[in-house]
């Protein structure tokens, strides 16, 4: 019986797992944003303080008037302390409407501002992740944790400085006054809130957050499996497993299903046991006023002061544990975004590192050694060559030989394990991975383009080119003939990755993007392996045009593709195993090259 693949997908680890973050790392990373703009934080902190004495006033100015009303009544006359009660309480309510609306303008401003720095900062991070670090990590889990991470900035901002802030300022105004007036019930209240918010604090980390952790993670999980699933909708299409990919979804869907219900009745639960507390407290502060003002010790004003006091209170202290369980969940979320700004990149130019200017193109590799992590083997031990300025060198070799390692090493996209790899002398990790980059232009087998116009994607390498820069290097990618019988020539969008376009005309926009770039050093992996003879025979004039006065790596399978180049290397498993033109290595009857020459052309 055949065995059958699992119908529940392993969810994949991740290579480079969260950095543990502390309390105080996600403190820093906020506060260098929060302290960024001084004058509109310490504007807004104040414009709060103010909010906040108007609502311990609201309650005390409520009971003024009630005492004064009850006054008038029973001396049958109206009374001016009515009228200035009154006055007074009304310019209250204006006086803190009219706060409010600045504080709302101020700390729009701060958070806007602060939220796009963010955003803008964490996206920078990012990009200067290795390729390693790209190609082991899910797009869409990280495009998921950047918004959220900067939902998450906003809103732990707005609790933090809008309702605690208030609500602690509150708690020891209306404490102070009620101690000052009612020693007994300012101690019991003062008390019990106290130790709701300290059980708040105690249920929502022990008990909530866990339960919040999983469940965003579990939501990250089905961001990167929407990605890789619609990123790769081609091949699902052509093997028609939408349904296959559907199942696939159902177990992460499911997984984050089971942990968000979890989540939420934990925070429900939360909230049941909060709402019960404060239940007892005010049954118990309006026991104490009641009989206070039986035995004749409290006003009709102070019975009003301590009523609403108590309501007032309760409606916000109500929402301290929404606020603590939103800010765990916050916390989590905000966690991925912390690890982006504590993750050092891990490839770095080094301090003082020397800008690659005008290089020849002569490229060493000297006692190379390179593994792709640490845990496997190398892939390059000892590896030492040297190619020279202006030369056209052909990387043959079996599949998983290391042809594209040997290029990516060269862009240094991965630092080396041993040795040294130099550019016209110059190690490659003393200068700036930047100016390394120019040096280098690369035509992918399977060119990706940004989902922008082609205009764009051609001048990628060089956005300061004019429009007649751009068209001449399309002219000698003989992309222009194929650019010019678009209705928006040009200025045509090309879709995601650029799939509008078809594979030889992607090729060819590459091409372009790389003339235009003008680097001495140009590579070519597998530039035309999957073309019809027409396009190749185009994208082979262009290749030529592109090659003349510059270094040449060519990676190719079809050895036609090298057949005039000025060495060829024939890789295996790491190791060069031969080197010459396609002339003197057919000289070796026995040779790796001739067996594989002999053997394509007795396919063809
Ligand atoms: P092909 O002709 O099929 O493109 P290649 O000669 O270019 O193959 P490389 O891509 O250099 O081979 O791969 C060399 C070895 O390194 C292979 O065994 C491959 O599985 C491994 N490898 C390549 N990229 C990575 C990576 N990012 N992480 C881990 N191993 C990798």
């Amino acid at each position: 019986m055949s065995e059958s693949l699992s119908p529940q997908p392993t969810i994949r680890k991740d290579a480079y797992p969260r950095i543990q973050t502390t309390t105080w790392d996600m403190l820093q990373v906020l506060s260098r944003y929060w302290l960024r703009r001084p004058w509109h934080f310490g504007c807004s902190l104040l414009l709060v303080a103010i909010m906040s004495g108007a609502d311990v006033l609201r309650p005390i100015l409520a009971g003024e008037l009630v005492d004064a009303l009850v006054e008038s009544i029973s001396v049958s006359a109206e009374s001016v302390t009515v009228s200035t009660a009154l006055t007074l309480f009304i310019a209250l309510e204006f006086c803190a409407l009219a706060v409010k609306w600045l504080h709302s303008r101020v700390w729009n401003f701060f958070a806007a501002s602060n939220m796009h720095e963010l955003l803008e900062e964490t996206f920078e991070r990012v990009q200067q992740f290795s390729a390693d670090w790209h190609a082991s990590t899910f797009a869409g889990a990280t495009v998921r944790k950047v918004t959220r991470g900067k939902n998450a900035y906003d809103s732990i901002s707005n609790i933090f400085w809008i309702h605690f802030l208030q609500l602690g300022l509150m708690l020891i105004g209306i404490s102070a006054v009620m101690i000052w007036k009612f020693p007994a019930v300012g101690a019991l209240f003062s008390a019990a809130t106290v130790i709701y918010i300290a059980m708040s604090a105690v249920l929502v980390v022990y008990y909530v957050r866990p339960a919040n952790v999983l469940s965003a993670e579990a939501d990250s999980g089905i961001g990167a499996a929407l990605a890789d699933s619609l990123t790769n909708n081609a091949v699902v299409k052509s093997f028609g497993a939408e349904h296959r990919e559907g199942i696939r979804f159902l177990s992460y869907t499911r997984k984050w299903s089971a942990r968000a219900r979890t989540a939420w009745n934990r925070g429900q639960d939360l909230a049941a046991m909060q709402q019960m507390l404060w239940t007892l407290l005010q049954l118990s502060t309006m026991y104490l006023v009641i009989d206070f003002a039986f035995a004749g010790q409290a006003s009709a004003g102070d019975l009003t002061f301590l009523l609403t006091t108590s309501f007032v209170m309760g409606a916000q202290v109500r929402q301290v544990g929404d606020h603590i369980r939103q800010l765990q969940r916050n916390a989590s979320e905000f966690a991925d975004v912390v690890d982006f700004h504590k993750r050092e990149p891990q490839v770095r130019d080094v301090p003082q590192a020397q800008i690659l200017a005008t290089p020849r193109g002569q490229i060493d590799f000297d006692r190379v050694t390179f593994a792709y992590s640490r845990h496997t083997a190398p892939i390059y031990e000892d590896f030492s060559i040297q190619i020279h300025p202006g030369e056209k060198v052909g990387l043959v070799g079996a599949s998983g030989a290391g042809k594209t390692t040997f290029v990516k090493l060269v862009q240094r996209l991965y630092d080396l394990d041993g040795g040294t790899i130099r550019i016209d002398g110059r190690a490659i990790d003393q200068v700036t991975q930047a100016s390394l980059r120019r040096a280098v232009a690369l035509v992918p087998q399977d060119p990706h383009l940004f989902h922008r116009t082609l205009a764009e994607n051609i001048a990628y390498t060089r956005p300061d080119a004019t429009f007649s820069e751009i068209r001449f290097a399309a002219e000698r990618a003989r992309a222009a003939e194929f650019i010019d019988q678009l209705e928006q020539g040009y200025n045509t969008l090309v879709g995601e990755r650029g799939v509008k376009l078809s594979g030889g005309e992607r090729q060819r926009v590459a091409i372009a993007r790389a003339f235009l770039a003008d680097a001495p050093i140009v590579i070519f992996d597998e530039a035309t392996s999957s073309l019809d003879t027409i396009t190749e025979g185009y994208i082979q004039d262009a290749m030529a045009e592109l090659m003349q006065g510059r270094t040449t790596l060519i990676i190719a399978h079809r050895l036609s593709t090298v057949h005039d180049v000025d060495r060829i290397l024939v890789f295996e498993q790491g190791r060069i195993v031969e080197q010459g033109n396609h002339q003197a290595l057919m000289q070796t009857p026995t040779g790796v090259y001739r067996a594989l020459y002999e053997k394509q052309q007795h396919a063809a």
